[in-house]
């Protein structure tokens, strides 16, 4: 049994499956150009007077009910980030069930970290020492669903983040409360008619990203860290689709369903039934947003697992078109032709063993097709990094200017982009001694174009960040996870801070870059790091319609937060802005840290 990553083949959509259409063929053929209005953020259609098109300083063209560009523009932005944000709550969710279920000894994982959990309950005043493991998770776990609903304090999982951002947060109202609150609220305030102040709405957006990166998506990431060991870094291999294994294409964000699916691979009723069958194994891969379809396309898929987001509901047409089962785990994810089986609560592993049993007999259906499709490399892949950090090697070698600076490459794959945004950033940056953090999508990207790989790294990294990795017994570019895991940027920038890099975030030379996006999750990491005091290097972002608005988020949010949007369609432009804040950074950290 492996965990691969998957490395999209050569074929294009047309030499795999001339009948059946992609987002590709289904872009081309629209033959229409980018809305003017939805591409610059001032469509507005939230009440049913609209929908209304509005021109930036243009009196004629405000909307029915008066709405200016400003008030529209920052609406729109906002319900991108609530709608992205109630996302990550989701799942955040979830993990919190899962934890209490398995504190309850009701799941079939464990609490494996008990440092992790001792960090956590410390955070929270919990005397981790009063009781045993599963006891102090069940504290925890409960502490943890109250901050979902919580109404009056602060969130309490904010206090991770340091001293001097928590004032800042205080000063200017953004502090988030409840994490279902947050999203509530910026939903409320973007109904027609509510909120019309351009910079308020932001504020509330604002808050509600922070609930996000420093409370959804972090106690996922804390969570996993305690109940799902790291695999071992052998089991990751270059090339996802295996010819003679059985292909379980997983696409979910968090890890609950893959590890319900791994806790049943050696199942007694099972084994039996994988050894009768011509398979070699059983393969779990997963892909990015944009190889979804292509690798249905292969015709070398057993089951498609899907829950979370980000699933095209074109796949649906396309696994039937091959002896490919689509199975949603998530009752929140129904689709044409899929089959729910839920892979949380008390019927997880018996859905799994079900999955599996599903994809052992489908096997032998699959056509010539799946036959020749899908690449069997062996080689082996950089594991993901789930830490921990060693902040004071990392601290030392950016003191040193050996490592210049930290930037996180992320973002989904976009069919509008041609050129590969994700790959240039990341070459760009690795050139400038600039260690690379991805996840996600980007880390899909990425490892198709051998960078996940170490050799090709090697030929183009920068020789103080190539001597610094050697140091730290790093990567220069680590995978750090699915999109969730965004938020362990905000958690090795505490750590540096901590080791006496800087005073306060933005002191950091950190940066996050997204040469390109799909989800609107995307928007809400970005406004959360901005707001933590990092800048937030996009290539695209619909705000250009308000002027005030776009000089907001891209200049005088500096003010307030230390760190702004920089926006810049030219990949190339883009990496050399950022490159050019990251050297600006070093002059007032040398200051700061006193080397
Ligand atoms: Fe038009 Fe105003 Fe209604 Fe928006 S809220 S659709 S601008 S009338």
């Amino acid at each position: 049994m492996s965990l691969t990553k998957y490395q999209q083949n050569d074929l294009t959509d047309q030499e795999a499956a001339p009948a059946i259409k992609t987002a590709r063929d289904r872009l081309k053929e629209r033959e229409m150009s980018m809305c003017m209005f939805g591409s610059g953020g001032t469509c507005c259609r939230v009440c049913n007077m609209g929908p209304c098109q509005i021109i930036d300083r243009v009196d004629s063209m405000i909307g029915v009910c008066g709405a200016t560009s400003d008030t529209v523009v920052a609406q729109n932005f906002a319900r991108a980030i609530g709608v992205g944000v109630s996302r990550q709550v989701e799942e955040a969710r979830e993990m919190v069930k899962a934890f209490l279920a398995t504190a309850r000894g009701e799941s079939p994982y464990a609490i494996h970290d008990e440092q992790r959990l001792t960090e956590l309950a410390r955070h929270f005043d919990i005397d981790p020492t009063a009781t045993n493991k599963n006891d102090l998770a069940l504290i925890v776990g409960e502490r943890l669903l109250a901050e979902f609903g919580n109404q009056n304090d602060d969130l309490a999982l904010m206090r991770v983040a340091p001293e001097k951002r928590r004032q800042i947060w205080q000063e200017l109202g953004v502090m988030p409360r409840g994490l279902d609150r947050e999203v509530v609220e910026l939903m409320h305030r973007t109904h027609m008619g509510v909120d019309q102040e351009f910079a308020n709405i932001i504020r509330q957006a604002s808050r509600c990203a922070l609930a996000d990166g420093w409370g959804a998506s972090r106690l996922t990431g804390w969570l996993t860290d305690i109940m799902f060991p790291a695999p071992p870094p052998d089991s990751f291999r270059e090339g996802g689709l295996r010819e003679d294994e059985i292909n379980i294409l997983v696409y979910s964000q968090g890890p609950l369903a893959i590890e319900a699916l791994l806790t049943m691979v050696d199942d007694a009723e099972i084994k039996p039934l994988l050894d009768n069958s011509r398979a070699r194994g059983i393969n779990l891969t997963a892909g990015s947003i944009g190889e979804q379809e292509t690798m249905l396309l292969t015709g070398a898929i057993e089951v498609m697992v899907v829950s979370g987001s980000c699933i095209m509901p074109s796949i649906s047409k396309i696994a039937q078109s091959f002896h490919t089962h689509l199975v949603t785990c998530s009752s929140s994810l129904r689709m044409a032709g899929a089959e729910l089986l839920e892979l949380v609560g008390p019927k997880a592993q018996d859905n799994a063993r079900t999955i599996l049993k599903m994809a052992i007999a489908a096997f032998p259906g699959r056509g010539e097709r799946g036959s020749t499709a899908g690449p069997a490399g062996d080689k082996k892949a950089v594991a993901p990094w789930a830490g921990p950090i060693d902040s004071s090697g990392l601290t030392r070698q950016i003191k040193k200017g050996n490592i210049r600076g930290i930037a996180m490459v992320i973002g989904c794959d976009n069919y509008r982009h041609q050129n590969n945004g994700h790959l240039l950033m990341a070459e760009r940056l690795l050139k400038n001694n600039i260690l690379v953090l991805t996840n996600g999508c980007a880390a899909e990207s990425l490892a198709k174009n051998g960078m996940l790989q170490g050799d090709r790294t090697k030929e183009i990294v920068g020789p103080k960040l190539r001597s610094a990795c050697l140091d730290l017994g790093l990567e220069p570019i680590l995978p750090l996870g699915t999109c969730i895991d965004s938020s362990r940027l905000l958690a090795i920038a505490a750590s540096l801070l901590e080791e006496g890099l800087g005073n306060d975030l933005a002191d950091l030379p950190l940066a996050v870059t997204v040469p390109a996006w799909t989800s609107e999750k995307i928007v809400a990491t970005g406004q959360c790091l901005v707001a933590s005091g990092i800048n937030a290097f996009f290539r695209e972002l619909p705000i250009a319609g308000s002027s005030k608005v776009a000089n907001y988020l891209q200049d005088s949010c500096q003010d307030e937060y230390g760190a702004r949007w920089q926006i810049e369609e030219d990949p190339d432009k883009l990496a050399h802005k950022l490159i050019d804040l990251i050297e600006n950074k070093r002059p007032g950290l040398v200051k700061t840290c006193g080397k």
